[in-house]
């Protein structure tokens, strides 16, 4: 098991948990743009999407550009959306509560390797109403690494993938028939990553969590959206639910 010095001066681990949620939300921002459009993460350097112009560092500070530039882009006054300084600070707050409550630091590392790409998939299902399998894919490499700094009982993971996939698509096709609100595939996958992340008491607590969680969503995004006019997003109940199982492990 990895161990950083121990005692770290008070807060240390926090405020650098924090400065690395700013840095990694920021990436989340521009990954959440891109990816849905089809644009490589890899090259260019990120434009105002209104004028086109280049930004600099100085637009690119995580929450303080926006702020300082009240919201708009600086050549063109454009509105720059609410959506970057608030998937910034909210990965902020995950890595610092992470930070908080769990002790173990190879299980930190590998929780705040899993936090941007689960915020990037709830990120990408609220907007697209999709969840890429690339960033699924990602997820499940994190899920086994917690898996390995957990009880490392892979037969059982596997196990556990295969059973939950099965029943999620059988989920899905009764949600067909009955509401015509399916699960997806997409949240059928989302599902086995989570079964491989989890131990079976955790699991069974998760999935529970995430339906609760599920419902929730569905009548607050019903009630905030014509009748049959969406999908119901289902990734970001299923993320937080394993999210929060994976810091309280
Ligand atoms: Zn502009």
């Amino acid at each position: 098991m990895l161990n950083l010095p121990d005692p770290l001066p008070p807060g240390v681990l926090h405020v650098f948990a924090a400065v690395l949620g700013l840095i990694f939300g920021s990436f989340v921002t521009a990954l959440t743009y891109r990816l849905p459009r089809g644009i490589s993460i890899a090259t260019g350097r990120s434009a105002c999407p209104a004028c086109g112009t280049a930004l600099t560092a100085r637009d690119l500070v995580p929450v303080f550009s926006w702020l300082m530039h009240r919201g708009a882009c600086r050549t063109c006054g454009t509105k720059v959306s609410w959506r970057y300084p608030a998937i910034e600070v909210l990965m902020a707050l995950l890595f610092v509560i992470a930070a908080l409550f769990v002790r173990d630091h190879s299980r930190l590392i590998v929780i705040l390797a899993a936090t941007p790409i689960m915020v990037a998939l709830s990120v990408v299902d609220i907007e697209h109403r999709r969840l890429p399998n690339v960033l699924t894919g990602c997820l499940a490499v994190a899920a086994i690494a917690s898996r390995y700094v957990t009880d490392a009982d892979f037969v059982s993971a596997a196990v556990a993938a295969a059973a939950v996939f099965a029943f999620a698509v059988i989920l899905d096709h009764v949600g067909r028939r009955l509401i015509r609100q399916g699960l997806g595939m997409g949240d059928a996958k989302l599902m086995s990553v989570v079964a491989l992340a989890l131990p079976t008491g955790p699991l069974l607590l998760a999935l529970g969590c995430a339906g609760c969680l599920g419902v929730v969503t569905g009548l607050l995004w019903r009630g905030g959206h014509p009748v049959g006019a969406t999908q119901v997003p289902f990734g970001p109940a299923i993320l937080l639910a394993l999210w929060i199982a994976m810091v309280a492990l």
